[in-house]
């Protein structure tokens, strides 16, 4: 097939050497996980360079995740000498917001806008709200966010709203003064920056021509996922460019895995794929269908799963790989044994010399990372946790921020309401009112109104507003690390904290802003000296159609240079303005210190497209995964299920699955039913480590008695545990009682010399192995071996 085949293509299996080199046309590659596709993505970028049919300026990839786009630019840049800065490689909102840096004037947006993250987001919503007296129970903020993200997804602006009823005019009212309060403010949500570029390139032709002939190939990965307005905008590059012109010519290249859609909830339409077959008039369609990350352990047991599903285009899924560990199955009596045991897996699997970078535990929602957490402190493993509440997100940076963008513009509301009064300077709650009545009935931002304050008020506020144009001042021409290091002090912030008496890890997180400022100027590779990096190679905005320059727009270009159909003005981001952007769009992580080895913590959706080779799926519990939200229909349940495919075939090697008896979870104490997951896996797969008895008691009903969820906090649980109450019944054979002394039995209280006072929840092993887990009043649930431990019986 290929006779002197590119070094790029040694290695790949045939079906994906032909993704890798299909023609110049739109093509969808539909496979299942772990079968190459982003592989076969990065690989076919690297092969059209290196065969010298596009320049990188030519090539625009779309990953989910910022650390997907990392990963592609490191490993092109080891497949070939490239530079991967003049290629568009990005998440949606990465691209868009280049885009609209480029084109701010065309986007009517100042040239320093901020972005609101979805926290920020939800501040200026509920300050809208106030201020306009919206009934924050019949409309409570958090619903209002929702919608307008909603409307944004679907491309909507208010006056496109469909209106039936007084509750959505209320709200679409409430979406466009929202929408004026941004615009006035300088500043744009996630969905804007999507629907705001979408929209240039919709109604400026010059600009779309441009762009269409720029991006001879467009790929996106995970196309699954994309939502409607993520798939108009697509649309933009490849439609015909004018009116009676033929296609631009360009090629769209689109994997994707229909059984890994796992954002239906927040507008991905997997409906898109079939689309773009039909719309695209899309020729060559290629199936991978050898996985190549997992053991058949583990791609058994996610094949099996999905099965269950009854909505799939249809895919199979083989490996060579052999079948590798079982998966492993416990079934611990809390969640903090889960995370204990989790712990003690992972020191084993340490010891066994796999790094921890290599090991994951993944869970359904991030309000599960928190006991992991401490599990993991208390044994002294480093940890990442990823999609937690991110560095940026923390309060204190949040505020360090602020400042940093109310020197790039002083009209930005949201952060001189964060920081009017922060650290407190006086400036009270009636004061800040005075200031926003002013600046309401002027119709100008809080900053211009502040002289318009009289009294004691307007001296305070005088002094914040000078305090910042001081700042400004002093700060031009500085580095960005000095910039952040000024505004530390002159804010009061580091100060404010230092007596703050828990505020010593806020003064290190503060103190990591300056790191985290550092390596950002070294990874965007502009020196000490430099002040200002170009917005991008093709500077400000289009004032010019390419017709009106002479070019031949009828036909496609293959890699020339391209015109200059972008008159190169000098326009420049500061260092800082592109800082903060990297703060709104990055998902930094702190906990661990760069370098250090340790393992990974995130929620199954951030998991996506990601590898490791050993994967804790934790909390599968009915309620909790799948999701008490998801389970009342066909759609969520089975969305829920792709979710566990997902988790499933991150793991390479070894795969353990836990579920816990209790849980506290948002300060209940809840008593779930295992996962019925588990319930569709193959049997011969999986080891399950707790006494097979044990499950019998449960599917025998042991748990029914119990309303799951129902007992509050410190509530009684009004049935046995399963496993106990069949340890109770009868003795597992597998389990004998130890040959010891004692006539020890689970339900027993005992007395150890250290711990104190317990009971035994279980007992495990025979002989010298013989340990028996004991909870004990004072010191938690343990396990101890029984030819070690001395354990007296107590009377009842
Ligand atoms: P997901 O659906 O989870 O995103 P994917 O289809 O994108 O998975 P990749 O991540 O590209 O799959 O590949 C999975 C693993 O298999 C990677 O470690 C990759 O390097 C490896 N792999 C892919 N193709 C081959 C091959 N032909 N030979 C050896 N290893 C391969
Ligand atoms: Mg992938």
């Amino acid at each position: 097939l290929f006779e002197d085949p590119s070094p790029l293509l040694v290695g790949l299996n045939p079906e994906q050497a032909a993704a890798v080199t299909l023609p110049a046309e739109h093509a969808l590659i539909l496979a299942g996980a772990g079968s190459g596709k982003t592989r076969v993505l990065t690989t076919r970028i690297a092969w059209l360079l290196q065969s010298g049919q596009v320049s990188p300026g030519g090539i625009m990839a779309v990953t989910f995740t910022n650390k997907a786009a990392k990963e592609m630019m490191t490993r092109l840049t080891a497949m070939l000498p490239v530079n991967v800065r003049g290629m568009w490689i990005g998440t949606f909102h990465g691209l868009c917001n280049r885009f609209l840096r480029a084109h701010h004037q065309a986007a009517g947006l100042p040239a320093t806008f901020q972005i609101l993250d979805t926290q920020d987001q939800l501040s200026a919503i509920k300050r809208l709200c106030k201020q306009h007296n919206v009934d924050d129970e019949r409309f409570p903020p958090k619903q209002l966010q929702w919608f307008i993200s909603g409307c944004k997804e679907d491309g909507q602006r208010p006056r496109d709203v469909v209106v039936r009823d007084d509750e959505t005019r209320r709200k679409v009212e409430i979406y466009q003064l929202y929408e004026e309060q941004c615009q006035r403010e300088g500043v744009v949500d996630f969905g804007e920056l999507m629907l705001r570029s979408y929209e240039v390139l919709r109604d400026n032709d010059p600009v779309r021509v441009h762009y269409q002939r720029r991006f001879r190939h467009i790929l996106i990965d995970e196309f699954q996922d994309t939502n409607r307005l993520q798939y108009a905008w697509l649309k933009m590059f490849s439609a015909p460019p004018l009116e009676g012109l033929p296609p631009s010519g360009n090629a769209v290249f689109a994997v994707g895995d229909d059984d890994q859609s796992i954002y239906a909830f927040r507008g991905a339409r997997v409906g898109n794929m079939a689309d773009f077959v039909r719309e695209f008039q899309v020729r060559h369609q290629i199936k991978l269908e050898q996985n190549y990350r997992s053991c058949s352990n583990i791609l058994n047991a996610a094949n099996e799963l999905i099965g269950h599903n009854s909505r799939r285009l249809g895919k199979n899924l083989r490996t060579d790989a052999g079948a590798g560990e079982p998966v492993r199955v416990y079934e611990a009596p809390s969640d903090f044994d889960e995370a204990r045991w989790v712990v003690d897996e992972m020191k084993q699997l340490e010891r066994e010399g796999m790094a921890r970078s290599e090991m994951a535990v993944l869970y359904r929602s991030n309000a599960q990372s928190r006991v992991m957490e401490t599990a993991l402190f208390n044994a002294g493993m480093p940890y990442r946790v990823y999609g937690g509440l991110r560095f940026f997100e923390r309060a204190e940076i949040k505020h360090a921020l602020a400042y940093l963008r109310l020197l790039e513009n002083p009209h930005d509301d949201n952060s001189v309401l964060r920081v009017v009064n922060f650290p407190p300077r006086g400036i009270g709650a009636r004061s800040v009112e005075q200031l926003q009545d002013v600046a309401r009935a002027s119709g100008c931002s809080l900053h211009d109104a502040a002289s318009g304050v009289t009294g004691r008020a307007g001296t305070a506020i005088g002094h914040f507003v000078a305090l910042l144009d001081v700042m400004r001042e002093k700060t031009q021409g500085m580095t960005l690390k000095e910039i952040i290091e000024l505004v530390l002090d002159r804010s009061g912030l580091v100060e404010h904290f230092r007596q703050e008496r828990e505020g010593e890890d806020r003064v290190e997180n503060l103190e990591e802003l300056v790191n985290a400022a550092e390596s950002f100027v070294m990874q965007e590779g502009f020196g000490r000296d430099a002040v200002a990096l170009p917005v991008d190679e093709l500077g400000a905005p289009l004032t010019q159609s390419p017709a009106s320059q002479g070019l031949d727009m009828s036909q496609p270009l293959v890699d020339e240079p391209l015109p200059a159909v972008v008159p190169d003005t000098g326009e420049t981001l500061s260092p800082l303005a592109a800082f903060l952007t990297h703060a709104a769009l990055e998902s930094g992580d702190n906990q661990a210190q760069a370098g250090q080895d340790a393992v990974q913590l995130m929620t199954v959706h951030a998991a996506k497209g990601l590898e490791f080779h050993a994967v804790f799926i934790t909390g599968l519990e009915e309620g909790l995964f799948p999701h008490e939200n998801a389970m009342s229909d066909r759609d969520g349940l089975e969305e829920e299920r792709r979710l566990m495919y997902v988790a499933i075939t991150r793991a390479r090697q070894r795969l353990y699955l836990a579920h816990a008896q209790t849980r506290l979870l948002h300060g209940q104490t809840r008593y779930n039913l295992r996962s019925r997951f588990f319930d569709e896996l193959p049997e011969d797969a999986l080891k399950w480590l707790t006494p097979p008895q044990a499950r019998q008691g449960l599917s025998a009903g042991g748990w029914q008695g119990g309303g799951r969820g129902a007992a509050g906090a410190g509530a009684q649980p009004a049935w046995t545990p399963g496993w106990l109450a069949a340890a109770d019944r009868a003795p597992a054979p597998k389990a004998p009682e130890p040959d010891r002394g004692v006539d020890l039995r689970a339900g027993q209280k005992v007395f150890h010399n250290k711990f104190g006072e317990g009971k035994v929840l279980a007992i495990e092993g025979a002989g010298p192995d013989a340990r028996a887990q004991v909870s004990f009043n004072r010191h938690g649930v343990k396990w101890l071996a029984l030819s070690v431990a001395k354990l007296t019986p107590v009377d009842a």
